[in-house]
């Protein structure tokens, strides 16, 4: 197959592909990634595969040094997952992206890659439950101390934070559950000024609605469970390199990029690779060590989706903003969160960073106890209780009883998350449909 002759992750071309591809997004959406030759499969087939065949040892050799470009095995490339992980750097103009096995991984990846035992990093407090536990807990046993920083300080307060072993900050384009929109620009001009890059996890707007690239961030992450896949069919992650952060200038900072691995024959990565260092280090050297790829089949399930990306962000955003609004006038509710709302806090914010809309997750209060939260989404038909969120079906879920029952009421509200917050996953079914639904909840309390 010819074809596969395209997709090779350590190869110069991964560069020349993404930045040939000056198409709309909804184009790449559909053709990013896949570009089959003649009397090849329209689709992007799966190539179940653990390995490939060679010929020769010292054809086998050559891969294993880096010298030549191929596939040998899928924990470290593979295929369909290489061909997925271009559509995702094509959408959001990186250099590179690598897939991994859940969102969790991929942020673990983003920082690890850069950060080790005795360094330190900043984050912003309004993360996901997932990977505040992550940050706070785990990264702590590895040696690696983080400092979460309320967005909303002033420059003078957070810069307070960075030490002389800072790596990287850390923030959410929009929060999950809070919806607070992070200001990518100012963040990434505080990172650089203190010489570290701006990482992004651009779950919630996806690179339909928000490319944090352009904005000055360095490193993007996904957890492509979420809108990406769109149907709730796998989990997954990415991390996006933009290729624009200069390593090299600050070598001293990143000896992981700029001086030689002993484990790859010292080889250093700045120097071999460019632009693609950072790319290429986390998939030789973490992705080697740790594992953590996606299944191609989930791979292959992950492109399904992202072929409508496009079009199911649109109306996710569409039938949000009409619930955020009947909600706003609902004499139940007692607050609302969505930042397509004149009202909100993060309306500007919005506004600058994503004109087309925010995505479909709307955070909210009912009037009345914890009890009565409960009882409504007890009576929700076709609205469903689940984990998940940012899907084609309409989901809630009640934070301080579920996804962060291990936190405490004040760990909850330093994260952005009342304790009588629910989350609305707002889907893409008719939106009369959704507001009758939980008007009919609302009347049953
Ligand atoms: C869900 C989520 C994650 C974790 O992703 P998984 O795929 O569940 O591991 C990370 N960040 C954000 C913003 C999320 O919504």
């Amino acid at each position: 197959m010819q074809g596969w002759k395209l997709f090779r992750i350590f190869a110069a071309e991964l560069l020349s592909t993404t930045s040939r591809m000056k198409k709309n997004l909804d184009t790449i959406c559909i053709h990013g990634g896949w570009k089959p030759a003649k009397g090849e499969p329209q689709q992007m087939p799966i190539c179940q595969s653990t390995t490939f065949k060679y010929e020769t040892s010292e054809q086998m050799a050559r891969l294993f040094d880096l010298k030549d470009n191929g596939y040998f095995y899928t924990r470290l490339a593979n295929p369909t997952n290489d061909a997925v992980a271009k559509k995702i750097a094509a959408l959001e103009g990186g250099v590179g992206a690598v897939l991994t096995s859940s969102g969790q991984a991929a942020n673990f990846y983003a920082v690890f890659n850069i950060c080790e035992a005795g360094d330190h990093f900043i984050t912003s407090n309004t993360i996901y439950g997932g990977t505040f536990n992550l940050f706070a807990v785990t990264m702590k046993k590895l040696g690696i101390e983080c400092t979460f920083v309320d967005p909303d300080w002033d420059d003078e307060r957070i810069e307070k934070e960075f030490r002389p072993n800072t790596k990287c900050f850390f923030g959410e384009t929009i929060s999950n559950p809070g919806g607070n929109v992070f200001d990518i620009e100012r963040f990434a001009r505080m990172a650089h000024k203190h010489q570290i890059p701006l990482i992004v996890d651009n779950t919630f707007a996806t690179p339909i609605n928000c490319r944090p690239f352009e904005w000055g961030a360095d490193i993007v992450t996904h957890s492509t469970t979420k809108y990406m896949d769109g149907h709730a069919t796998q989990v997954g992650g990415a991390v996006v390199d933009s290729g624009n952060f200069d390593w090299d200038a600050y070598g001293e900072k990143f000896p992981g990029l700029t001086t030689p691995d002993e484990s790859y024959h010292g080889l250093t990565y700045t120097k071999q690779f460019g632009k693609l260092a950072y790319t290429t280090k986390l998939v030789s050297q973490l992705m080697r060590d740790l594992g953590s790829i996606p299944a191609p089949q989930n791979s292959f399930l992950l492109n399904l989706g992202l072929e409508t990306l496009h079009l199911r962000m649109a109306r996710h955003c569409e039938n949000a903003q009409k619930v955020a609004e009947w909600l706003e006038k609902n004499p139940r509710v007692s607050w609302v969160n969505y930042a397509g709302l004149p009202s909100n806090k993060y309306y500007k914010l919005a506004q600058k960073y994503m004109p087309n809309g925010t995505c479909g997750v709307i955070a909210f209060g009912l009037k009345g106890t914890r009890q009565d939260a409960i009882r409504f989404m007890d009576n929700l038909d076709f609205i469903s209780i689940v984990t998940h969120v940012a899907d084609a079906r309409t989901c809630v879920l009640h934070p301080a009883s579920h996804t962060h029952r291990q936190m405490s009421d004040e760990q909850l509200l330093e994260a952005g998350v009342a304790p009588d917050l629910i989350r609305l996953s707002v889907g893409i079914e008719a939106v009369d449909d959704i507001i009758a639904d939980l008007q009919q909840a609302m009347d049953k309390m």
